[in-house]
């Protein structure tokens, strides 16, 4: 249940936003079928995460890790775009935000004809895998029936190298190029919104504070709190899909002239 009066003015500012620039999180993937990470119950936590370095080291994790991605992508195989996935669509290919920053691996704002010029995946995308040596690109539906068979975790067709998914891992570097565009597009935002985020994973938790530091109206959409909520100019308590409902960028329609207001 979102609040009637919250969801008309969360849609009012979007549209009549000129820079906005878009942000989300697991919780927008939630009604494609694919869990976010720390509502209770999540699969990505019954296992402690490998973290990066164990990766790099040890044969043993590696296939431990590529054992438990498959797992993972067989229980959301098929996951489609939601209307909202396809109405930031919109917004992005009609001009009316100026970029989407995602957290997201699952590739659903692709599939739902995000330009990929104006998306910035800044944990990287888990529907493909890349040699951390030459950076050469794996398909998994490659990779994945040699590792069946031989229980052993890819090396590079190349040089040899370790293949991963394509995916940030705990305490693997930021990807410098994803960031400084992130960056650079809260510093332009004249509306900058959260979608189904608990902001808690840093630096990506940052941005909206980047955003809001440079002029930015701050608006979170989300099931719970966040530790930001307290710096939001509007925060929409309530399920993603009933927040944007009703809401088409053909409504914008000259509305350009309207500054935002909240
Ligand atoms: P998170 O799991 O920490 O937070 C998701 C938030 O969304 C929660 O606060 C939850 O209450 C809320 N939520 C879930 N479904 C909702 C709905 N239908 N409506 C409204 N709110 C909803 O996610 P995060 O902040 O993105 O951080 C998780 C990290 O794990 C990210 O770095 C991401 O890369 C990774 N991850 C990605 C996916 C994916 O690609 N779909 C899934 C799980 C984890
Ligand atoms: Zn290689």
């Amino acid at each position: 249940m979102v609040a009637p009066h919250l969801r008309q003015t969360l849609h009012d500012a979007l549209l009549a936003s000129r820079r906005l620039v878009i942000f989300t999180g697991a919780g927008l993937s939630t009604e494609s079928g694919v869990p976010d990470f720390r509502t209770p119950g999540s699969p990505w936590m019954a296992n402690r995460p490998i973290p990066f370095e164990a990766f790099v080291a040890s044969a043993e994790a590696r296939r431990e890790a590529w054992r438990r991605k498959f797992i993972m992508d067989d229980s959301f195989a098929g996951a489609q775009p939601s209307p909202v996935h396809r109405l930031l669509a919109d917004f992005v290919r009609e001009g009316r935000a100026i970029g989407l920053i995602t957290q997201n691996i699952d590739g659903l704002h692709q599939e739902a004809g995000t330009p990929a010029d104006r998306l910035v995946e800044l944990h990287g995308n888990g529907t493909y895998a890349t040699c951390l040596d030459c950076g050469l690109r794996h398909e998994l539906a490659t990779i994945r029936p040699v590792f069946e068979t031989t229980g052993r975790a890819p090396r590079c067709e190349d040089c040899d190298g370790v293949v991963k998914s394509a995916t940030i891992s705990f305490g693997q570097r930021m990807p410098e190029a994803a960031m400084r565009q992130a960056d650079q597009w809260a510093r332009e935002a004249d509306l900058f919104l959260v979608i189904g985020s608990s902001l808690v994973v840093h630096p990506a938790a940052q941005l909206p504070l980047v955003a809001k530091a440079n002029g930015a109206a701050l608006v979170i959409v989300n099931r719970e709190a966040t530790p930001l909520d307290s710096a939001a100019d509007l925060v929409v308590r309530g399920e993603i899909g009933a927040a944007f409902a009703g809401l088409a960028v053909a409504q914008a329609t000259g509305m350009d002239s309207m500054p935002v207001r909240l």
